[in-house]
């Protein structure tokens, strides 16, 4: 697509699909507004060895992805029968609680 023609949907927008298209979920690489990660069943594929790979590498996202991500963890509540794993889940949960409790917020 050519410059111009970019410049001239943003204004046709207010620039907010331009800026969104940029954004693609990192996980199933659809853009974000059309991700299918929340979607499971056989007909979808596997795309555990990527959620893993992007928890693993935060660092590589953008502000929009991380805040996708983010969005995306809370829809899964990711549970573990890993006892250890557990008491960490704990652990950071009361953390949080008491990060919202604090005055330096
Ligand atoms: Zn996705």
């Amino acid at each position: 697509m050519a410059l111009l023609d970019i410049e001239a949907i943003r204004r046709a927008d207010g620039g907010s699909t331009v800026e969104m298209n940029k954004h693609r979920c990192p996980i199933c690489d659809y853009l974000i507004e059309n991700c299918q990660c929340t979607f499971g069943g056989s007909a979808h594929p596997d795309r555990s060895v990527m959620k893993r790979v992007v928890k693993d590498h935060l660092y590589l996202l953008d502000d929009v992805q991380l805040k996708h991500v983010i969005k995306l963890e809370e829809f899964w509540r990711t549970s573990s029968s890993d006892e250890e794993y557990t008491k960490c889940y704990e652990l950071l949960k009361q953390r949080a609680a008491q990060r919202e409790a604090g005055p330096w917020r």
